[in-house]
């Protein structure tokens, strides 16, 4: 089993006025297996959890701790974050241009496990996996995110993770700006994942709907930079009701 701890964490944003506090205490342990939802409102600090445990320049650490089975993920470069088996899905994922979604899972996939995979088992992981997600062939040869629609990106992130077989997966609104059918075709391979591996998932959401096919175990309600709430999933249920104005209402 393994275990991906942030303890205290604090972290800065770059911005033109110089270094912005934005994380202000973050406590979080996530185990092998478990799914917890960070779910919150725009601007609570979400996305910049998600840049600092992937290695983010922009994003400044100042005080606190990110481990992986007690070894220092911050002291890690983003590549070595990888190798040790974090996987980052943004919220607004780059293009690559002149690299194919072909080239570029087989380049990840060698540069994660020191080798390259065999090449006809690979061919075949990546057709079942493209099945899976109910995409097209001929989506393998497009270069990386150029053109991407909404739901065609999100595919392609979760088509990442179930070839690259990270132990933990940090998803940032992996759900926004998909219609329900995408919901529940990428719901479903994130489900496929949880069922195949010992992955933990970070579910990053700021909506409750993905949480009616993908089920958390813990959920974390974050406000102003901080985890102001945590429980169940019945916690997730409370703010499809009433949503976060409780908290906003508490701070003012
Ligand atoms: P969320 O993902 O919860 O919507 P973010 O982590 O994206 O929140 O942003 C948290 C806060 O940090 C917001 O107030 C946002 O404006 C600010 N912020 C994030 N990134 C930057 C940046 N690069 N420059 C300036 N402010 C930023
Ligand atoms: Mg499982
Ligand atoms: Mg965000």
């Amino acid at each position: 089993m393994s275990t991906l701890e942030i303890r205290d964490l604090h972290v800065s944003v770059e911005t033109n006025d110089g270094p912005k506090p934005i994380l202000r205490g973050v406590d979080l342990t996530v185990n092998s297996g478990e799914t917890h939802a960070i779910m919150g409102p725009n601007g609570s600090g979400k996305s910049t959890l998600a840049y600092s445990i992937a290695g983010h320049p922009k994003y400044e650490v100042t005080s606190g701790s990110v481990t992986l089975d007690g070894e220092d993920v911050l002291a890690m470069s983003v590549d070595e974050r990888a190798r040790a088996g974090l996987f980052l899905a943004m919220q607004y994922p780059v293009e690559v241009p002149g690299v194919t979604v072909s080239n570029f899972l087989r380049t990840a996939k060698t540069a994660i496990d020191g080798k390259a995979p065999a090449l006809r088992q690979w061919v075949g992981d990546v057709k079942t996996a493209m099945e899976d997600l109910r995409m097209d062939p001929e989506f393998a040869e497009r270069n990386v995110n150029e053109g991407f629609s909404g739901g065609e990106k999100k595919r392609h992130e979760i088509l990442q993770m179930e070839l690259l077989k990270p132990k933990f997966a940090v998803l940032d609104e992996t759900d926004s700006g998909l219609d329900v059918d995408a919901l529940r075709v990428v719901s479903e391979g994130v489900n496929r994942v949880k069922g195949n591996s010992d992955i933990g998932v970070l579910l990053i959401t700021h909506y409750t709907r993905i949480l009616r096919y993908i089920h958390p175990d813990h959920v974390h309600v974050f406000i102003d930079g901080r985890v102001a709430e945590q429980g169940g999933p019945e916690l997730a249920e409370r703010l499809e009701e009433s949503g976060y104005d409780r908290y906003l209402t508490a701070r003012a």
